[in-house]
């Protein structure tokens, strides 16, 4: 079968919520993947942060198919010897006490949001029903019904109503914003430390560090949704160790397997968590033994072979080189680690067509929003690599 032949499948048999770049994939291997008909690119998208460790990294696919052979799912009616280990490690790594582990960066999401809510009416105190949950302007969440009804694209909400309610929106960035928000039924405040796929927004220095102060002095939960930015993407193991400080609950996911199972967790202190009691929230997959077997290694290959420091290193020399490139299309370059952005002028119209310049000499990236293409290789690549793509980018830009 050749490209067009598979494209033809998936337009026929499909739900059309996607719309890709027409190349079909088959094999990955550290930051390169290869299409069908033989052709090699670079990833510079890394599916979205979650292939941080490279494609197909041979530790991890070997962690892999040894827990599969061995136990796969217990569900938790009954314990398993992988998520002990899981559970001690990802708090070690996150000076975390506690950790839920689920599926998906969505379902992480909607689990601190009843984490949170309970603990208002638990600990804080706040009547029955009344609980408010303050977010940002140009979030990005994920995609389930209670997440897109407090999400500002429209896109993402339209027919999808009616939503849930409790949930209070502010600018990004604007910490006096936050401050002025809080009421005395406001359980917590959900924010990424960089806003992936609003495209690449990086708050002002010491934000993330005056939400921290204002929390603290309201007694209010700070949720860092670190799904994306987590796992080394910002040259850290967490964003929020930029600004030096720890937020109440952390969410990661993506990255927490390298890519190879849907595997994220909320992270906390004893707190937060501890109001959960058996019973109170679940989930069939979630914590299962592959899946912490796999987080397990995935985890360790990061920091054992130097990702995060990488991904410091070379982030900062890709977006130093990037500002270097003379381009009249070019409005800005910005970002933290390898998540970086560029966002391009409007006159040079829509971001994707540059996306289709770079894919034809071998680049795979994605654009975010209309104007801004993300450059967010595994965290795997090396300075070659980057000189190896930056001529390229060169190329399209001007
Ligand atoms: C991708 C992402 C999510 C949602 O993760 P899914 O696994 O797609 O449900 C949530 N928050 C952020 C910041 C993300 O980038």
């Amino acid at each position: 079968m050749k490209t067009q032949d598979y494209i033809a499948l998936e337009e026929e048999f499909g739900a059309k919520n996607y719309h890709p770049l027409d190349v079909v994939l088959t094999k990955g291997q550290g930051i390169w993947v290869w299409d069908v008909e033989g052709k090699k690119y670079m990833d510079c998208l890394s599916s979205y942060s979650a292939i941080n460790q490279g494609h197909c990294h041979p530790k991890i696919i070997q962690t892999l198919i040894e827990q599969a052979k061995r136990l796969t799912l217990t569900s938790r009616a009954f314990r398993n010897d992988q998520l002990g280990l899981f559970y001690k490690e990802i708090c070690e790594m996150t000076h975390s006490h506690m950790a839920l582990p689920m599926n998906s960066g969505a379902e992480a999401v909607e689990s601190c949001i009843k984490a949170v809510r309970k603990w208002g009416y638990r600990k804080k105190g706040i009547p029955d029903g009344k609980a408010e949950i303050i977010v940002c302007e140009n979030n990005f969440h994920g995609r389930t019904i209670a997440i897109v009804g407090f999400s500002t694209e429209a896109q993402y909400k339209d027919g999808y109503a009616p939503f849930t309610s409790g949930f209070k929106v502010i600018p990004f960035g604007d910490a006096d914003a936050f401050e002025a928000a809080i009421t005395p039924n406001t359980v917590a405040i959900l924010v990424e430390p960089i806003q992936g796929e609003g495209g690449i927004i990086v708050p002002p220095e010491g934000y993330l560090r005056r939400v921290r102060e204002i929390c603290n002095k309201r007694n209010v939960v700070m949720i860092t949704d670190e799904i994306q930015t987590g796992l080394g993407r910002t040259g850290r193991m967490l964003a929020e160790e930029h600004e030096g400080v720890e937020a109440d609950l952390t969410l990661v996911g993506k990255a927490l397997s390298g890519g190879v199972y849907p595997v994220s967790a909320v992270l906390s202190n004893k707190e937060v968590l501890g109001v959960f009691q058996p019973g109170d929230h679940g989930s069939t997959y979630g914590g299962n033994p592959l899946a912490c077997a796999v987080a397990r290694t995935a985890l360790k290959v990061l920091v054992e072979e130097g990702m995060l420091e990488n991904s410091a290193k070379l982030g900062s020399y890709f977006m130093e080189e990037l500002k270097k490139i003379k381009s009249p299309i070019v409005k800005e370059v910005r970002g933290k680690g390898l998540m970086i952005g560029v966002e391009l002028h409007k006159e040079a119209g829509d971001a994707r067509k540059y996306c289709l310049q770079l894919k034809d000499k071998g680049l795979l990236c994605k654009e975010t929003h209309e104007r801004v293409i993300r450059f967010a290789p595994p965290l795997v690549i090396k300075k070659e690599e980057i000189d190896w793509a930056l001529e390229r980018i060169a190329q399209v830009l001007k």
